[in-house]
């Protein structure tokens, strides 16, 4: 037993080196990458890198800096640099969209620095899992984050921040993209963050591993439509473009149109093969297979299982 048990703590390791190699191979050398900060309105910015992952918000003003989400640990002093070009004011808070290393990389840094981190209770509770798992390649693991990197501040709803003349509201949304993903809303500058809930990359992320669903994914997407106005900035968690509502709808439209197909198949007793060779998604692949780590063979089986599909995704 006890030898079957190291056999398996290997392989652990083994896969979970092979991931982060693998990643930050796919991600270039991490420390490397130039951020540019751009203004979305406002008084929010937008930090990105190349390709565009784990955007960042910056609401800046004479009373202090608030960061949306930190990107990549080996990316903490670039993200500082890129707040400097902005303001010269201290950085006090930070809100986590999620509990993926993307967005939560840099909380070590930053805390160390003095800032004081916010997140849902859903994603503080993932902050003390052994592992940390992330969707992508069914279900990797990487290490978890260290103690210093864990909000200090976690809400049950929604949490309102009141600086620089300005009331910033983070809340919970619907299970989407995991099972706390935070929405933040600055309704003076009239921006929205949505984190990895909407992305303009590729198809949602629902990563069932961290408590995201389908359901959820429209209902956040309804809950953030409502809230937009004509012409509120909506920052993306992935990509380089800030969209407005338009764009949000469509999104929406196009998981609705891929459930529909879905759904129907289901109902004609269709097996997972089947709805995969009729690809519900070809109307749509040439605008949202921008990530190759995320394509139609991850998203429709989600999709299938969840709608009741025959046998269990997490069982493959
Ligand atoms: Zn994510």
């Amino acid at each position: 037993m006890m030898k079957f048990h190291r056999y398996l703590h290997s392989l652990l390791i083994a896969s979970c080196i092979l991931f982060v190699t693998g990643f930050a191979r796919g991600q270039g050398n991490l420390q490397d990458v130039e951020l540019t900060i751009v203004p979305v309105a406002g008084n929010v910015y937008m930090v990105q890198r190349p390709g565009g992952g784990g955007n960042i918000g910056v609401f800046a003003g004479p009373e202090g800096v608030l960061l949306v989400d930190s990107l990549f640990a080996p990316m903490s002093d670039k993200l500082v640099a890129a707040v400097k070009q902005v303001s010269d004011e201290e950085i006090r808070f930070l809100i986590n969209t999620h509990i993926h290393i993307d967005h939560v990389g840099g909380n070590e840094n930053l805390a160390e620095l003095g800032v004081l981190i916010f997140a849902h209770d859903n994603t503080r509770l993932r902050f003390l899992e052994e592992r940390s798992r992330f969707p992508r390649a069914g279900g990797s693991f990487v290490p978890q984050q260290p103690a210093a990197a864990r909000p200090v501040v976690s809400f049950n709803d929604t949490i309102s921040f009141h600086l620089n003349g300005e009331q910033v509201q983070a809340f919970l949304a619907p299970p989407a993209h995991t099972d706390g993903d935070t929405f933040v809303y600055f309704p003076e500058s009239d921006v929205l963050h949505l984190g990895d809930v909407y992305r303009t990359t590729s198809y949602p992320i629902i990563d069932q591993y961290n408590g995201g669903t389908l359901r959820g994914t429209i209902a956040a997407l309804d809950k953030a439509i409502d809230i937009a106005g004509p012409e509120t900035k909506i920052i993306p968690g992935h990509g380089l473009e800030v969209v407005g509502r338009e764009e949000l709808i469509e999104f929406r439209s196009m998981i609705l149109d891929i459930q529909g197909q879905v759904l129907s198949m289901i109902q004609q007793g269709k097996k997972l093969a089947e709805v995969m060779a009729a690809r519900p998604t070809a109307a749509y692949d040439a605008k949202w297979t921008d990530d190759p780590g995320w394509t139609p063979e991850d998203f429709v089986p989600i999709v299938y299982y969840e709608l009741g599909g025959s046998g269990r995704l997490l069982d493959r």
